[in-house]
């Protein structure tokens, strides 16, 4: 009989929800996290009073009941509403597109129907039934001029790729709105927890054996021997040594600096869209919280494509990847013991309540320790 039940490997919000579960369904795990620290990229740690999300900036938002209340049980979440501004040039405009930008952007436009008109004609000749690519799909949705200045460079920075060779499906969740309301999100429940993400991982794994700084891949037979079965929320084209050649992802650098100042920029983000910013925002983190700390704390993010080593973090979704992927996967079916879950696992960009939710679904078909 094997020491452990299960092996998680990944102390992030996914592995830390199947310590949790399976813990109360009278399982024992072991969780192994290569990183020095617990909570995977939504990991926070406290800079000058401040909660620094190291891994880019997080906020929680779903109209999921039954996950709002779930994150609820492990803290308290503030009335933070994610307001983003861009910066264009000289030039500052509220997102996501609503009144406030349309009325911002062209001088002549006081209202919805003067708006719509104004996009209208900005689509022109350019209208396409069935946009193919990202381009063609964002003026379809605003026009020329908004493409021109709030979408093209950020996108292409964030992407590193020609807006013409992106999917359009990138951009088809961004709120396009014909009100005065700059929440970036459509949906019923947001906020930030109180005291940071890390402490709600650190609930859910207390009394769970954890090893840090113990990376799988290094130690895979001993580590394997130690449990029955592993949940895998690694990336699953490592977990195979890339045998069919390594999915893409893109990566993020963050340059991080403590400024002493009380207020840098008035707001928790900016986005930079002029191509020739490098980065493409600037978090200042004490906003998500109402911080009013004597000093503050920024992080600049660039935007780069993954070469192995570094961190990977969005999974470039194209027909591409799409096929690789399924490769792997038909290849984890054939390890009965080992589950893939989280971002990584399912190759899949998952925000945190997609995460939540999909663990929560998972561990639904575990059944209690007899
Ligand atoms: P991760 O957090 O990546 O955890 C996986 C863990 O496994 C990591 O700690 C890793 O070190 C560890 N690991 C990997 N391989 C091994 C190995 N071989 N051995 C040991 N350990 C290993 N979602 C939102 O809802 N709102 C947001 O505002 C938001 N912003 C985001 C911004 C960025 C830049 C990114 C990248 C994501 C954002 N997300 C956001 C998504 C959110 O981060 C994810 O939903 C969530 O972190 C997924 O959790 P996970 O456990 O699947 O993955
Ligand atoms: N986007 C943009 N300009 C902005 C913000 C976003 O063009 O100022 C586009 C960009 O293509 C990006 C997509 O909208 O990839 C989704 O942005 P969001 O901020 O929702 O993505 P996240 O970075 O949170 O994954």
């Amino acid at each position: 009989m094997a020491e452990y039940d299960y092996l998680i490997v990944g102390s992030g919000l996914y592995g830390a929800i199947c310590a949790y579960e399976l813990k109360k369904k009278g399982y024992k795990t072991l969780v192994v996290e290569r990183r020095r620290h617990i909570g995977g990229n939504i990991y926070t740690e406290c800079v000058e009073g401040i909660n620094v999300h190291r891994y880019g900036a997080h906020i929680f938002h779903t109209s999921d009941k039954k996950v709002w209340d779930y994150v609820n049980s492990f803290a308290e979440f503030n009335n933070y509403v994610n307001c983003p501004v861009a910066r264009y040039k000289d030039e500052c405009y509220n997102l996501p597109f609503n009144m406030n930008t349309f009325t911002k952007l062209w001088k002549d436009v006081f209202t919805p129907a003067e708006a719509e008109k104004r996009i209208e004609e900005e689509r022109g000749q350019n209208y396409v039934a069935e946009p193919s690519d990202l381009e063609e799909q964002a003026i379809n949705l605003v026009g020329k001029t908004i493409y021109e200045k709030l979408i093209k460079g950020y996108t292409e920075k964030q992407w590193g790729r020609p807006c013409k060779e992106l999917p359009p499906s990138i951009i088809k969740r961004l709120p396009v709105r014909f009100v005065f309301d700059n929440n970036y999100f459509n949906d019923r429940y947001q906020g930030i927890p109180v005291g940071g993400y890390t402490a709600i991982i650190e609930k859910m794994l207390e009394g769970t054996e954890v090893r840090t700084c113990c990376d799988f891949l290094k130690h895979r037979e001993e580590l394997s021997a130690l449990a029955d079965k592993i949940i895998y929320t690694g990336a699953i084209d490592e977990f195979y040594d890339f045998e069919y050649g390594a999915l893409q992802y893109r990566s993020v650098r963050f340059e991080t600096e403590v400024l002493d100042m009380p207020n840098y920029q008035g707001n928790a983000v900016i986005n930079y869209t002029a191509a020739d910013v490098p980065y493409t925002r600037i978090i200042e983190h004490k906003h998500f919280e109402f911080g009013n700390q004597p000093k503050t704390v920024i992080s600049r993010e660039y935007s780069s494509e993954w070469k192995k080593g570094d961190e990977p973090y969005y999974p470039v979704n194209d027909a591409r990847n799409g096929e690789l992927y399924k490769k792997y996967l038909a290849l984890s079916q054939k390890d009965k013991n080992v589950f893939f879950g989280g971002r990584l696992g399912k190759y899949r960009y998952l925000d945190m309540d997609d995460t939540v939710a999909d663990a929560l679904s998972y561990l639904e078909g575990v059944p209690a320790k007899s």
